[in-house]
């Protein structure tokens, strides 16, 4: 028998499970499946959330009204990935970008490809990539990655509140 300390093991699970959305999810996850981003408007406070969620976490109000959003955003801030994870299929390094889409007030999380490392910035314009038409689901899996704009940086000003 070995004296070697045991820090650690790997046992791979498997858990079936069954998600049922509630109506803001199910609104998002069916305008994903048609290809369209759409956010949810808080009618006390007017921020547009996309995701959307059922109601504003900061007024605690219901959202009613639907917003139709733009493809393209800006980078609100990044993280340099080195370190994977199990199961994750991405060359290291890479980006995960906090994306602030053109007409929403919060930040998604999405792969940022296209653009060296020494080059990604916070106000860095991108547009999101999606996966062919023919493989959508009703999931925000239908996007790839994001990938640079041709545009000039947005102004701190614009996604600062997104932070
Ligand atoms: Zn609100």
């Amino acid at each position: 028998m070995s004296d070697e300390t045991i820090t650690g093991i790997i046992a791979p699970i498997r858990m079936d499970y069954r998600y049922t959305p509630g109506t803001a999810t199910s609104l998002f996850l069916r305008a994903m499946k048609e290809g369209r981003f759409e956010g949810r408007r808080c009618p006390s406070c007017s921020k547009v959330y996309f995701p959307p969620r059922g109601g504003c976490s900061m007024c605690g109000v219901e959202f009613a009204e639907t917003v139709p959003l733009a493809n393209t955003g800006t980078v609100a801030t990044y993280t340099i990935v080195n370190v994977n994870f199990a199961n994750r299929a991405v060359e290291l390094p890479y980006v995960v970008a906090e994306v602030k889409f053109d007409g929403a007030d919060i930040t998604t999380s999405l792969l940022l490809k296209g653009v060296p490392l020494e080059e990604v910035r916070q106000g860095l314009r991108v547009e999101a990539k999606w996966i062919p038409e023919e493989e959508w689901d009703y999931s925000l899996a239908n996007i790839s990655h994001v990938e640079p704009l041709d545009e000039p940086d947005a102004p701190f000003e614009s996604y600062k509140d997104a932070i």
